[in-house]
């Protein structure tokens, strides 16, 4: 009998995403579009606003022969740029990123622009050219680079570099890659426009394809999140295999200052406490926890409950004014509220939700909520009915919030975290997480009451309003007739009954109220107003 012939092979993390493109986006020419200038918008955004840049971001989409279905991409920004010597790493090499770190960015995976690159690769076997200048760099460097799929490794197609006269930072790429543009251009739009809310202090300059394909997004505040600090992992936060690794940095350290060094909110005391509760000598070295003794060690860290919450200073919420304005100045809404709630954890990653909802205007008439979510600032676009923020909107009675629908409702809602616990490497929805969860609907709530109390009052308004206008008329015609018989002064008496009509619709009291904003409907307590009514007067 003749032997089976089996074969084994390792693949390369770049085969294994050129082989396996869509789930990282990349399904299609019209997706392949619109994720190739998501990562790289993503990666300019990173660039900039991380560093205090007020973000300008030029994005240009061009046909490059006849048939159309071959595309030039660029996008341009003035962020930080790329040190020369990285950037064939940066492009050709998959898993490679400085943004390995415990601290909110976009990016997460270290993958974006090599799937632009290999993508480009494989449908039209073009590099990416890349050229790049960091701050107050003399020089501009320019690369062309492909992908060594098979070793993972970039090729230098070419380099240059070249003079920076002007004195530019930034980067500016441009691929050439197969698309589907007719099919895409809605969705770039959309995805543009959905940044734009979000990031309302950047300004986009779009140029696509055909005659008059323009869209200027124009910067509407020059406001900026505070950026995120850089953080240490939360001790509930941990696995075996990280303990491992910070152990190798210093066996010989004693476990007592392991864990005071190398972990979030991890005090002497708390340390002790922990150590008392895990049965571990503190000035043991901590090269000493291995196999059982280590595994024991990381489920003890895990199960402890006297461990401060994860700080969320590695986190950058656009904060409720940041977020009116996007809101405002993208879906001009009748009124919009929002709501930055407070930081909460899942399993030790610190995470924050904020949530807006906008109300008439032009925002567009609907059968349901519409929904707007957001990760650490990226939009999310596809997916939405997997999305957890959509099970939790449409499981809201929202007449109980005085909305019926059809209605002029948009629900935004982001959430910010060191860890988005994502469902795909394509980065569309947000698995279910129960505190998450949670928090999304208490962020939805806390908006729905500002706006019933809103509609609750515009709803007395119209009818103190209407009464007012009635009586007037009435009254007209009390005052002729009671003038005539009486033989009073008919000024006189006009000026009686006004008083009497304000004073039997206490509309001093509503007026004064209306002003003080302190108008409440029965039952609903006025808590300590942190949304924002965009128009009121
Ligand atoms: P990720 O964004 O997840 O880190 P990418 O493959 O998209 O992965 O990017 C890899 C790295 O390249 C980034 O971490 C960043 O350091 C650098 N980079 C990419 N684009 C830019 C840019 N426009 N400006 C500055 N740095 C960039
Ligand atoms: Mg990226």
């Amino acid at each position: 009998m003749g032997s089976i012939d089996v074969k084994f092979e390792a693949l390369s993390p770049a085969e294994f995403f050129r082989r396996n493109r869509e789930i990282a986006g990349f399904a299609n020419p019209a997706r392949a579009v619109y994720q190739t200038i998501r990562e790289l918008v993503e990666n300019s955004l990173d660039a900039t606003e991380t560093f205090k840049i007020l973000p300008s971001i030029k994005i240009q989409v061009s046909y490059v022969d006849a048939s159309r279905n071959w595309l030039g991409v660029y996008v341009e920004d003035n962020g930080i740029g790329i040190p020369g010597d990285e950037i064939p790493n940066v492009f050709g090499r998959v898993f490679y990123s400085s943004k390995y770190r415990i601290k909110q960015h976009r990016g997460i995976f270290g993958l974006g622009a090599k799937m632009v690159v290999l993508y480009a690769q494989s449908t039209t076997n073009m590099p990416i050219t890349v050229r790049s200048a960091p701050l107050k760099s003399d020089v501009i460097y320019e690369y062309q680079v492909m992908i060594d799929i098979a070793k993972n490794e970039p090729v230098i197609v070419d380099s240059k570099t070249l003079e920076n006269k002007y004195g530019w930072h930034g980067t500016a790429i441009k691929v050439v890659i197969e698309g589907d543009w007719p099919k895409a251009k809605r969705r770039v739009e959309e995805y543009l426009r959905r940044t734009s809310m979000i990031a309302p202090y950047a300004e986009f300059l779009f140029r696509g394809p055909d005659e008059d394909d323009f869209l200027v997004i124009p910067r509407v505040t020059v406001k900026m999140p505070e950026p995120p600090k850089e953080g240490l992992p939360h001790p509930k936060s941990v696995d075996v295999e990280l303990i491992k690794q910070l152990i190798q940095r210093n066996p010989d350290m004693k476990v007592f200052e392991f864990l005071v060094e190398n972990f979030d909110g991890v005090g002497e005391s708390i340390a002790r406490n922990f150590l008392d509760y895990a049965g571990v000598n503190p000035d043991m070295p901590v090269g000493e926890l291995e196999n059982d003794k280590l595994v024991n060690f990381v489920t003890k860290m895990r199960e402890f409950n006297g461990w401060r919450r994860p700080r969320a200073d590695w986190l950058s919420p656009i904060g409720e004014d940041i977020l009116a304005e996007g809101v405002r100045s993208v879906l001009n809404p009748e009124v919009v509220f929002t709501v930055t709630r407070k930081p909460s954890s899942y399993m030790g990653n610190p995470f924050i939700v904020e949530a807006a909802i906008a109300w008439g205007g032009a925002v567009p008439q609907s059968d349901k909520p519409i929904i707007y979510r957001f990760a650490n600032k990226v939009p999310l676009i596809y997916d939405e009915g997997n999305d957890v923020v959509r099970k939790i909107v449409d499981e809201i009675d929202w007449t109980q919030y005085k909305v019926k629908f059809p209605a002029q409702l948009a629900v935004v809602v982001h959430i910010c975290s060191t860890k988005i616990p994502y469902a795909s490497a394509g980065k569309e929805a947000i698995a279910d997480v129960p505190e998450i969860e949670s928090e999304i609907r208490n962020a939805i709530r806390e908006v729905a009451r500002k706006l019933r109390l809103y509609i609750t009052r515009k709803e007395k308004e119209q009818e103190l309003l209407m009464k007012y206008a009635v009586f007037t008329m009435y009254s007209e015609e009390v005052v002729n007739a009671l003038s005539y018989v009486t033989n009073t002064d008919p000024d006189k008496l006009r000026r009686s009954m006004r008083e009497l009509i304000a004073r039997k619709l206490k509309l001093d009291r509503i007026e004064r109220a209306l002003k003080e904003g302190k108008l409440t409907e029965e039952g609903e307590n006025n808590e300590g107003s942190s949304a924002q009514a965009a128009s009121l007067d």
